[in-house]
């Protein structure tokens, strides 16, 4: 007990004496804490078709063994662009997995200052965990909508049911869809990555001054011509800290309200359980089309009406 209260007394009494002599006071304590950086919460929605190696299916299904590689590029090239996010000056960086069983990126190997949201279905499907608290957001491995060439593994949402789905008239890649859904939040994409064409695309819907990491190049659907990973990866770090800094020219993607969607399926019978929907109109064999006063309500029964196609 002695010991104990003559410690006591030199950390209640003599420590801050110290503290203050050599400098180090509490009030410049209270100056770094005041100084302290806003907070800066950034969303990545991350895919798979796009990401760096990555030019067949069975890279990107987990049934194959050519999959386990393919998850490893996957958590690689998402982890450069977290470090240059957090070089940029995020605090916060929540990634959600975005491709099939959403189970792709292996927890433990992700970059462990970021959340990872895993696992579906989702409410929000791809960009499941977004809201208006985010200050930007990045798509990461994205690829091309359905009918692209030359375009790896080009579709949208559902390579077995959908042919093309356009909102307001607007034939849509996933990527305008998820824009859409950040618009909807106020939180701008300031970023995309895949091959090209998905680049393309992306400045063609979202703005010339998209900041796009082109990874690779189709050859054609099943073929590319992967960028040296070097460069890529430091492509990748460079351009999300770059993103961060050019943040406030960057306007969030909206459509105007009411929102048409339309749903173009492979076949007539992929539309039979859909047209049953109250406000769901069939004005053609394989078409399905509503209105939404509501971005997210209408992505919600866009994603319904899929899911009843038969196909996830
Ligand atoms: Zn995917």
């Amino acid at each position: 007990m002695k010991i104990r209260a003559r410690w006591l007394f030199l950390t209640a009494c003599l420590l801050p004496a110290i503290m203050l002599f050599s400098g180090q006071s509490s009030g410049q304590g209270r100056t770094a804490a005041v100084v302290s950086r806003q907070p800066l919460k950034v969303y990545i929605s991350v895919d798979m078709e796009g990401i760096w190696g990555v030019v067949h299916g069975n890279q990107c299904s987990a049934e194959s063994p050519e999959y386990q590689i393919a998850r490893k590029w996957m958590a690689q090239d998402t982890n450069a662009v977290i470090q240059g996010l957090f070089d940029g000056g995020a605090t916060e960086v929540v990634v959600n997995d975005s491709h099939g069983s959403m189970r792709n990126i292996i927890a433990g190997e992700l970059d462990p200052r970021a959340i990872l949201i895993s696992g579906s279905p989702k409410p929000m499907s791809m960009m499941e965990g977004l809201d208006s608290s985010f200050s930007a957001c990045l798509f990461v491995g994205y690829h091309a909508r359905a009918g692209s060439a030359p375009a790896i593994l080009d579709h949208t949402i559902s390579g077995a049911a959908i042919y093309s789905i356009r909102i307001n008239g607007l034939e849509m890649p996933e990527l305008g869809i998820n824009a859409a859904i950040a618009g909807y939040f106020n939180v701008p994409v300031v970023m995309i990555t895949g091959d090209t064409e998905t680049c393309r695309q992306a400045q063609e819907l979202l703005g010339q001054s998209l900041l796009a990491v082109p990874v690779k190049e189709a050859v054609n659907r099943l073929a590319a011509r992967n960028f040296a990973r070097d460069k890529v990866l430091t492509d990748l770090r460079e351009g999300a800290r770059k993103a961060l800094s050019s943040l406030k020219s960057c306007q969030p993607y909206k459509l105007s309200p009411p929102y048409q969607f339309e749903i173009n399926l492979h076949n007539s019978q992929q539309a039979e359980l859909g047209a049953l929907i109250p406000g769901v109109r069939r004005p053609y064999p394989r078409t399905l089309t509503f209105a939404s006063q509501d971005y997210l309500e209408g992505f919600k029964l866009m994603r319904a009406l899929i899911a009843l196609a038969g196909v996830s």
